[in-house]
């Protein structure tokens, strides 16, 4: 029986590995954690995260070939095959701070598998990290050796939040790199056979270490840039009186285009894109090229102006000052089906209305009150630094709004701002709502109060 240990319990780790031992009867799989609370989590009946048919998955298989616990060292030396899952944030401070991944994680986890296994592993990256991580992970794991094979394979995860678990089903792709040689190729061939249980041949690519590693930061990159393209293309729609849904639509019928991550919005979030983006940029200015910096980093600062082009308009349609007006901030989460709030856009639109000091109340059904509480009250790129605890979310019953309700009940002139284009404009219109709507023509208040971005 092949055994499998996963060192990361997270977004990544837990969904993962759970698709896997589902898949996979005959192997067993055992995710190991260092916060105790999140382990607690994955053995209760409300896990620490909520991903739509995760708990299907984990009720199917937990106890018999899937277990989650913090005795790290003793699965690690266990197993066959050590997945590594840890998170990878954005360094905070020293060198490359505000830009470089902070591999301590990573590392403290290398350091435990050499410094606890007495067989031969092969040990998979799943957590993203920046191109040649495996080089140096080799180092320490060989540092010491005892005469142990190591075999490192670059397994990245394309999985995205809120979909994790179709997409682990029915992925557009796995990705496995590993070293040219025959015990490289032997490990690559290893893990293809754990993925080929479930996943067709022809969508197991198999690359060296380096293209594996970088595909992952190229992948995030390219994603976050379609969203950027769009959103730039948003703000020019309001100036021009082009409507934002039309363009995308029309452009992506091009198939050389296609039609996905063309929503204009009030911007991207998520743990990945902004964080993988920074990487890459201190890697292009590592390997002297700064002009490819500047390229990417661009997709990081139209981001940036499209959350504060919201809150512009905002507050500039309320008569410039949103001071101790009542703002209701409908979902929190970074997008929805997820209670992960790491880098949502809320944040700043939140905080930028609280600099004007209105009287802000937020709701979203996945995410507590602490967890909103703590993300306003921390500094940029604090949100993974140290381990977040996501707390259990509430999971509150979805209701619809009645709209008229909402409306009788406010002051007026009675303002929607849609961050997401995900309401009925017309008919809020229809109502007597001032509504914006990014991207699509302005009604005549919001034309006469233009937005200063
Ligand atoms: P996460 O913070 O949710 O989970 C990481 C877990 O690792 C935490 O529970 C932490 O306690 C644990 N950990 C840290 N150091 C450890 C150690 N030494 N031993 C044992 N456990 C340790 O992070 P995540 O969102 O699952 O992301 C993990 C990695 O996967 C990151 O590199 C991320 O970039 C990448 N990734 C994330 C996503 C996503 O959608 N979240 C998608 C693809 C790839």
């Amino acid at each position: 029986m092949v055994k499998i240990c996963c060192i990361g319990a997270g977004y990544v780790g837990g969904p993962t590995m759970a698709v896997i031992a589902v898949k996979c009867p005959a192997i067993e799989v055992v995710v190991v954690d260092i916060s105790k609370p999140r382990i607690d989590a994955w053995n209760s009946d409300k896990l620490p995260i909520y991903e739509p048919g995760l708990d299907e998955v984990v009720k199917a298989c937990r106890g018999k070939n899937l277990f989650f616990s913090t005795d790290v060292e003793k699965h690690v030396a266990e197993a066959d095959i050590i997945f590594v899952s840890v998170n990878t944030p954005t360094k905070t401070r020293g060198l490359g701070a505000g830009k470089a991944a902070d591999l301590t994680y990573w590392e403290s986890a290398a350091r435990m598998i050499a410094d606890v296994s007495k067989s031969d592993k092969i040990v998979v990256e799943k957590s993203t990290v920046p191109v040649k991580t495996a080089e140096a992970i080799e180092k320490i794991l060989t540092h010491n050796s005892k005469g142990i094979n190591y075999q490192i394979l670059s397994n990245p995860e394309f999985l995205a939040e809120g979909t994790a678990i179709e997409d682990l089903f029915k992925p557009d792709r796995v990705l496995i790199g590993g070293r040219e040689t025959p015990e490289g190729r032997k490990a690559v061939q290893a893990l293809k056979e754990v993925y080929a249980h479930w996943v067709p041949e022809e969508n197991i690519i198999t690359t060296n270490l380096w293209s594996a590693e970088l595909s992952k930061l190229a992948a995030n990159a390219f994603l976050a840039q379609r969203i950027s393209s769009v959103n730039a293309m948003s703000a020019l729609c309001e100036a021009t009186g082009a409507n934002v849904s039309e363009v995308s639509y029309a452009i992506g019928k091009d198939s050389r285009i296609g039609p996905k991550f063309l929503n204009a919005s009030v911007g991207f979030g998520g743990s990945c894109f902004q964080k993988d983006i920074l990487n890459l940029v201190y890697i292009c200015e590592c390997n002297g090229l700064p002009e490819v910096a500047n390229y990417w980093k661009q997709v990081i600062k139209i981001n940036d102006y499209q959350k504060s082009r919201f809150v512009n308009r905002v507050v500039s349609s309320m008569f410039n000052t949103v001071s101790g007006k009542k703002v209701a901030i409908l979902g929190f989460a970074f997008k929805k089906d997820t209670g992960d709030t790491r880098e949502t856009p809320a944040i700043d639109v939140c905080k930028g209305l609280l600099g004007d000091k209105a009287h802000v109340s937020i709701y979203d059904p996945e995410v507590t009150e602490d967890q909103i509480q703590r993300d306003l009250a921390m500094n940029k790129f604090d949100w993974d630094h140290p381990m977040h605890l996501q707390p259990a979310s509430p999971s509150a019953i979805k209701q619809e709004l009645d709209y008229q309700k909402i409306f009788d009940n406010m002051q007026k002139p009675a303002f929607i701002f849609d961050g997401r284009n995900v309401v009925d404009a017309e008919k809020l219109r229809g109502i007597g709502f001032i509504v914006y709507s990014i991207g699509k023509p302005l009604d005549a208040w919001l034309k006469d109060m233009p937005a200063i971005a």
